[in-house]
């Protein structure tokens, strides 16, 4: 039984096949599978979406057809066999790139997140467009090699020393939507924007100061106008990979007065907005002592909330914020590793999903770079907490790493093995010593014990990037991440 979509036009490019051993199919073709007389795994239901030698085509950039049951006899000439494990793209929904040279470096020894965000300034004063680009490469690298094949940039290192501007005031969200193209990954450019180092009591912005000058646009209203200066298309998208988004780096750097502003750009032009959420108690004691209301309150009263934003950690909220951002149908991208290496918290995930808000995941700070960790440690960090087991089942943590990841970056059609859907595949051989002996649920020992070092091989929009472990477009990752944080680093 096939899927043709005849809405993918039949263009120049050949079709390109795939058999996978097991691969994990979305549920509109569970059915199909079903009558096809695939072999469905197990009684669960991410056992029921797990079907076996599935065949996978694609033209261009997106799958054409999808069908579970066939015989790897009989499969066409040139197929291409992927043993073990095949997920849809992973989405790292939220990413600054160059907080990738802090990794190892700020996290031990009693230093608080203030501590870090110092040493985070100091790699930020000493970037310049030539050492971004190459660390940002290597960085999306090593994402590609851990499955990901669309980074949400929460870009906000937008201008020289001084607030000073570049000839081209988007140089370095350009580099970085460059950067993704020379990675092989597709990228969401979350353009951040970034007026104050944080509030007095009574509500008054406080200045930027030494390298948050690097950040700031002045006003809501120049940001917009930078940021127009993109110049995507109708739909958003700044390049055939890459779409461009609104971000409000935090209720401390954008005064409440100025979110109108960002929110009527990012409803001008269909983009997502992202925003960090309360991610330390004290953001939340000076908003409050500031204006009376949580970040999450400020938020909604701006009109800021809805299905097109993203909330970002939203660590310490309390019940009304829950129901504020579930019920507005807000994103949220929690970062566990982050959140955990941070000393943050562990946000109330169950409650924001039963709430109504769907879950996505990101590396954030990357202090690791492991999607299918963030997805683990979502689950294990709540049991921790509430002393309990399953809060969220393993199709849960598939689509918070998956479907929910992408949509949020404004790509809807990516995180499925589908027709129609942009034609990512990662794929795990399940022949590692943490995988191995994993019996006839594949999926479940791949979230209990996988890591970013079992994916093998990944196809983004179509497109190989790593093949047997190795990335196609950058041969020497750890090399070229050394050098690149090296440059930045004593
Ligand atoms: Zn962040």
């Amino acid at each position: 039984m096939m899927w043709h979509v005849t809405t993918v036009e039949a263009g120049a490019e050949p079709t390109r096949r795939w058999h996978a051993e097991r691969a994990w199919l979305a549920g509109a073709q569970l059915a199909g599978a079903q009558l096809a007389g695939a072999q469905l795994a197990g009684a669960q239901l991410a056992g029921a979406q797990l079907a076996s030698d599935v065949l996978i085509e694609a033209r261009g950039a997106r799958f054409t057809a999808v069908t579970p049951g066939t015989p790897a006899g009989s499969v066409p000439p040139g197929t291409v066999r992927l043993p073990g494990l095949t997920l849809p793209g992973l989405a790292n929904a939220h990413s600054h790139a160059f907080h990738r040279a802090l990794r190892g470096r700020a996290g031990m020894g009693g230093a608080t997140f203030w501590a870090w965000r110092e040493r985070m300034y100091a790699v930020a004063e000493r970037l310049g467009p030539d050492t971004y680009f190459d660390l940002a490469r290597a960085v999306y690298a090593e994402m590609a090699l851990a499955g990901v094949t669309c980074v949400g940039e929460f870009h906000y290192l937008h201008h020289a020393a001084g607030g000073k501007r570049y000839s081209d005031p988007n140089e370095l969200g350009r580099l970085l939507i460059r950067a993704a193209a020379a990675a092989g990954l597709r990228i969401t450019l979350l353009d951040a924007c970034y007026l104050a180092g944080g509030f007095v009591a009574g509500g008054d912005p406080v200045p930027l100061a030494g390298v948050q000058l690097r950040f700031g646009d002045g006003s809501a209203g120049a940001w917009a106008e930078r940021v127009s200066g993109f110049g995507c298309d109708s739909l958003g998208m700044a390049a055939p990979h890459a779409r461009l988004g609104a971000a409000v780096h935090s209720v401390r750097a954008v005064p409440p007065g100025q979110l109108p502003e960002i929110i009527a750009w990012s409803r001008a032009h269909g983009a997502p907005v992202h925003a960090h959420l309360s991610e330390q108690p004290l953001e939340n004691a000076e908003c409050l002592a500031a204006f009376g209301q949580t970040p999450a309150e400020v938020l909604y009263d701006a009109g800021a909330l809805g299905p097109r934003t993203t909330l970002v950690h939203a660590t310490h909220l309390s019940e009304r914020d829950v129901e504020l951002l579930g019920g507005s149908r807000s994103t949220v991208c929690m970062c566990p590793l982050t959140e955990a290496d941070l000393a943050d918290g562990v946000g109330p995930a169950p409650a924001l999903a039963a709430a109504g808000s769907p879950l996505a995941l990101g590396s954030d700070g990357h202090s690791v770079i492991d999607l299918l960790e963030e997805a683990r440690w979502l689950e294990l960090s709540q049991r921790l907490v509430t002393r309990r087991r399953g809060h969220f089942g393993v199709a849960g943590l598939v689509a918070a790493a998956t479907t929910a990841g992408h949509a949020c970056l404004g790509w809807p059609e990516a995180g499925e093995i589908v027709p129609g859907a942009y034609a990512d595949l990662v794929t795990l051989p399940l022949d590692s010593p943490r995988l191995a002996g994993g019996g006839n649920d594949p999926l479940a020992v791949v979230l209990a014990a996988g890591t970013a070092a079992d994916v093998r091989n990944v196809v983004a929009s179509g497109m190989d990037v790593v093949r047997d472990g190795h990335h196609l477009l950058v041969d020497d990752v750890p090399g070229e991440l050394a050098a690149a944080i090296g440059a930045v680093l004593d």
